[in-house]
């Protein structure tokens, strides 16, 4: 277990290049936001939208920083003070999940939907994270928690892995 700390050091910048296999309805998605923001007293406006359509965009991981830079391409008055803003509002709705990796810089991916026991294996030799289905968390959180007579109430799984083949041939197709 000591191993999994091991390389938390090293900056994870730009995740890259993961395949898209969510079957994510963004319509419906773009609705819960719009509702949430009007049950917050919030009003909708099209910097929000366009944060929301920025961040629903994405295959990848991303940081609040780069979702301002990919806001402001589809509405360039979109302010950084708007994203913060915004980015506690979807992770609070379930919208977007938040990531960390202990980098100290979150990380936001929009949320499937389908599964809510998410385990994430971070790959420190090139800068990606993959998401990965767990059902099998919400049953050992619950065995294992149970026999103490506690009801878990949040658990995560995140793995720090190497690259084989960039460890073996010095290249990984993953890598941008
Ligand atoms: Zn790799």
């Amino acid at each position: 277990m000591a191993n999994l700390n091991a390389r938390r050091h090293e900056r994870i910048d730009t995740p890259r290049g993961e395949p898209d296999s969510r079957p994510v309805s963004n319509a419906a998605a773009r609705d819960k936001f719009r509702q949430y923001l009007i049950k917050k007293g919030l009003r909708v406006t099209n910097q929000r939208l366009a944060i929301f359509d920025a961040a629903f965009e994405r295959k990848e991981h991303f940081t609040a920083e780069q979702l301002l830079d990919y806001a402001r391409a589809l509405d360039d008055s979109v302010s950084r003070a708007t994203v913060y803003r915004t980015l506690p509002i979807m992770t609070e709705s379930a919208l977007l999940r938040e990531v960390d990796i202990g980098t100290g810089e979150k990380f936001y991916h929009p949320a499937t939907g389908e599964s809510t026991q998410v385990a994430q294996v971070v790959c420190v030799d090139c800068d990606k994270i993959f998401e990965i289905s767990a059902p099998f968390m919400e049953w050992y959180g619950s065995t294992v928690s149970s026999k103490l007579g506690l009801t878990p109430v949040s658990q995560r799984l995140q793995v720090s892995a190497q690259c084989d083949a960039f460890r073996r041939t010095g290249n990984c197709p993953r890598r941008g």
